[in-house]
């Protein structure tokens, strides 16, 4: 086994190496049995700073003396609030134990619960064990998620597609195929009212394009 990813709902995953565990925009509302306190969480990445997708990122990291990694505002707005960080922007591989990671952009907006900027937001790229996953954060849809494919060549997308902040299923779907990814993961849907979708749809509309779409439920895992 490489890796477990685990969909914790709404844009929240965990990516779980033999060793230790990465959490994705860790809210965690959707999850009926995930406890973080069985998991050796040593990182933590966050997108952009609104509230559902902090989520519980800053206890987390408190508690389990995990560190954060954002864009350089938001990472010391959790600096503030007494965690590690790792303050980066865009452009440039970083390096974990686990692998290494990216930040690119990503086209929504980006601030605190009480209305502080937190800088830019962003979609992240992991590379585990060899594998390549493209996680785009909240976001329209954007053509550099052309040359994101010609550079990165991700294995695994998760793709916003509730619509209203983000893309909705039909932008989404474009994403996917410029993306091309093996598996596209859809996300950011049907966590509130707003973004209510009928999520078959996007399955879909991938198949039309020979794509690969695995909807997961809160709490399923994939084992890589
Ligand atoms: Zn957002």
């Amino acid at each position: 086994m490489a890796f477990d990813l685990t969909y914790l709902g709404h844009s929240a995953f965990e990516i779980k190496t033999h060793k230790q565990s990465i959490l994705i925009d860790p809210f965690l509302q959707a999850s009926r049995k995930y406890d973080y306190r069985d998991s050796d969480i040593t990182d933590i990445f966050i997108t952009h700073g609104h509230s559902d997708h902090i989520g519980s990122a800053i206890d987390i990291a408190i508690n389990k003396r995990a560190t954060i990694t954002a864009i350089f505002e938001l990472a010391n707005y959790c600096t503030q609030k007494g965690t590690k960080t790792r303050g980066v922007n865009f452009g440039a591989w970083l390096d974990y134990e686990w692998g290494r990671a990216l930040f690119v952009p990503a086209f929504h907006s980006s601030s605190s619960p009480d209305g502080v900027y937190l800088g830019e937001p962003a979609g992240v790229i992991l590379e585990v064990n060899g594998v390549r996953i493209y996680h785009a954060g909240d976001t329209a849809l954007f053509s550099d998620m052309k040359f994101i494919r010609r550079l990165y060549s991700p294995d695994i997308v998760m793709l916003p597609v509730g619509g209203v902040y983000t893309m909705d299923i039909e932008h989404a779907a474009i994403a996917a195929k410029w993306l091309k990814a093996t598996i596209t993961i859809p996300m950011h849907y049907n966590t509130f009212d707003a973004i209510n979708v009928d999520i078959s749809r996007f399955d879909m509309l991938l198949q039309t394009i020979n794509l690969n779409c695995q909807i997961m439920e809160p709490d399923e895992v994939l084992n890589f």
